[in-house]
């Protein structure tokens, strides 16, 4: 079965609530695309406003981070009930940012996995390599490593209602796409260690994300690859260019 294409836009810290409500109008007629699972992943503070000003329309909406206890004691963080109980279906997990500003290791990460999964949400696990270890010949190396230790005890099942994305750090925000075909080739090593952990229907079944610099003038071809069903979109998320990858 085909796998149905995926655009996620990563607003990262952008946006007040009016802003979001503004962009959300914006794009509406923009992104109407019945044969595309559109999904924006905002602030924690536009959750709210977002969930209600797309209603009625073919957008999801998506958190950037949330905490991996229930409630508690945990002083400005967000949990999983509070992200279902306000319409979030999706996570971002893994993003390189986080991984790197906030120390987000692989062992908190599986955690992260793991609490999404059983609170309901479907996480966009992201991985990718460094530049430096682009150079050095490592990158499935290190995607490996990375996805292992973040899927470690994740059940096939769950595997296969999952969304992976693949961003080179590299290629994020620096207007610098990774070319097609070395996004394919790291999109198709993903399924293939996916058929290797789990099986062939599994890794038919995960979608696999390219994330870094799409935009409308390279969306068509990255998005026209056998192994990448969507994009993670950051900078051309926050404008009508929008509209375009999704109709890439
Ligand atoms: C991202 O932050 O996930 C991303 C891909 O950003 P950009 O599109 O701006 O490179």
């Amino acid at each position: 079965m085909a796998r149905r294409k995926i655009i996620a836009g990563n607003w990262k810290m952008n946006m007040t609530p009016s802003e979001a409500v503004k962009l959300v109008e914006e794009l509406k007629p923009l992104v109407n695309n019945p044969d595309v699972d559109v999904v924006y992943c905002v602030p924690a503070i536009d959750i709210v406003p977002v969930v209600e000003a797309v209603k009625g329309t073919n957008v999801q909406v998506g958190a950037e981070n949330f905490y991996i206890e229930d409630k508690g004691a945990y002083t400005g963080e967000i949990s999983a009930p509070m992200l279902i109980d306000a319409g979030v279906k999706y996570v971002i997990i893994g993003h390189s940012e986080r991984r790197d500003y906030f120390k987000e290791d692989d062992a908190f990460l599986n955690k992260k996995v793991k609490k999404a999964i059983a609170s309901g949400l479907t996480p966009i696990l992201c991985c990718g390599e460094s530049l430096e270890q682009r150079e050095l010949g490592v990158t499935m190396d290190w995607i490996r490593l990375q996805i292992k230790s973040d899927l470690a005890d994740v059940a096939a099942d769950d595997v296969k209602n999952l969304v992976i994305a693949y961003e080179p750090i590299w290629a994020i925000g620096t207007g610098k796409t990774a070319t097609s075909d070395q996004a394919e080739e790291v999109c198709a090593g993903i399924r293939a260690l996916i058929a290797e952990m789990y099986d062939e229907a599994t890794a038919e079944a995960v979608r696999i994300q390219y994330g870094g610099s799409m935009n409308a003038g390279n969306a068509k071809e990255l998005l026209a690859k056998p192994n990448i069903d969507g994009g993670l979109i950051g900078g051309a998320s926050l404008k009508a260019e929008f509209g375009q990858v999704v109709n890439a």
